[in-house]
């Protein structure tokens, strides 16, 4: 029995005839870019978020860096960040021209450290961007106080997130913009690119709309600078079809993490530690061990695949050594980076699987 860190394939197996039928429509239609599947899967999906606006775009980098350029964030500005997260979120801070700084995070969450946000805010300071890591909510309610005292806006990026709940309210509904990944592995995932900038204000909503169309409206006429970054109509119409059974898809993720965490309970293994202001939505289920390389490799013999989630954190990568930072200046990211893995998990995996991993991983760690 080979069980992989993640597969669509079971997923899929189960709404195939939904995803066939949408493809179709949209073949039909006559419409392949920004029409009225678009239109519908941005209004659907900002509520989802509790935004009032959507704007589908390419990816979700993209969507970082739109919303950025909105907040007409650039070269002289920083924004503060995480390491500890997809290199897409720190890719798009440096594309705009803007510098990433980088806070530590707490070690029980890997979550952002509030405290550490503070220490980092300058008079350059613009936005701060949590990162909602693994599907966990940052502390949005702290976030935003710490915000508005200081005069920053605040971009989530819920690209790990979706379906995700701080003090009952969704994740992406706190900040002044939140960005939304729909890349395969994602919550809701495309087959293929697709990514969503959601807000509730007008004024953001309507320039994002010119930016990701060369800064036009309706006509052949540019009124700000603008990109191509377009949501097409087949992945929006197959992503409706996934955003209708997100409660589900979370209600199984959180089944799957509450089995892991049973089964795992008395092993020398921590698991990323939630709120209980917080409802997790379980992109990845992330525990923690000194040995992890050890486990990892154990664990392949058995058939068990473990991935890293990320195993360098991006302070210390090449592509950003001109920032200058150096081992030892994110103690916990750091030392995250040495310890993280990631159990399996994805929509239709059985109990069977997960008992068996379970029993592995116990069986593994007690001969370390
Ligand atoms: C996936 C992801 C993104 C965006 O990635 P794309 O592949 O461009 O859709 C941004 N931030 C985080 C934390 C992510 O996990």
């Amino acid at each position: 029995m080979h069980i992989p860190n993640w597969t669509y394939a079971r997923e899929l197996a189960q709404i195939r005839p939904q995803i066939d039928d949408a493809i179709a429509r949209v073949l039909d239609s006559g419409h392949l870019i920004l029409g009225p599947t678009v239109v519908r899967f941005e209004d659907q999906f900002a509520k989802v978020v509790g935004c009032k606006y959507g704007i589908g775009v390419d990816n979700g980098t993209d969507a970082i860096f739109l919303a950025l350029k909105a907040l007409d964030i650039g070269l002289g500005d920083e924004v503060i960040t995480v390491a500890n997260t997809a290199i897409p979120t720190v890719a798009a801070i440096v594309a705009t021209g803007a510098t990433p700084v980088f806070a530590d995070i707490e070690p029980e969450t890997m979550l952002i450290n509030l405290q550490d946000i503070k220490k980092h805010i300058t008079p350059r300071t613009k936005c701060i961007m949590p990162v909602h890591l693994y599907g966990l909510s940052c502390d949005m309610d702290s976030i935003m106080h710490i915000a508005k005292k200081h005069n920053l806006f605040v971009i989530e990026d819920c690209a790990q997130s979706t379906g995700a709940l701080w003090n009952h309210k969704p994740t992406g509904s706190f900040g002044d913009l939140a960005t939304h990944s729909f890349y395969p592995t994602k919550i809701i995932g495309a087959y293929g690119d697709g990514g969503m900038i959601t807000t509730s204000s007008s004024k953001f909503e309507q320039k994002l709309r010119m930016l990701r169309k060369y800064g036009t409206t309706t006509t052949y006429y540019s009124h700000i600078h603008g990109y191509n970054s377009r949501l097409d109509e087949l992945h929006a119409a197959m992503l409706q079809v996934k955003l209708s059974h997100l409660s589900n898809y979370i209600k199984e993720r959180q089944n799957i993490a509450t089995m892991y965490q049973k089964l795992l309970s008395n092993s020398t293994l921590s698991f990323q530690k939630s709120s209980t202001l917080s409802a997790h939505a379980y992109h990845l289920i992330v525990a923690q061990h000194p040995k992890r390389d050890q486990i990892i490799h154990a664990a392949a013999k058995k058939d068990i695949e473990l991935k890293v989630h990320y195993a360098h954190p991006i302070h210390l990568m090449d592509g950003y050594a001109y920032l200058h930072y150096k081992p030892g200046h994110l103690p916990f990211t750091e030392l995250a980076a040495l310890q993280v893995f990631s159990l399996p998990c994805f929509i239709g995996i059985t109990k069977e699987e997960i008992a068996y991993i379970c029993t592995s991983l116990v069986n593994i760690l007690q001969n370390l």
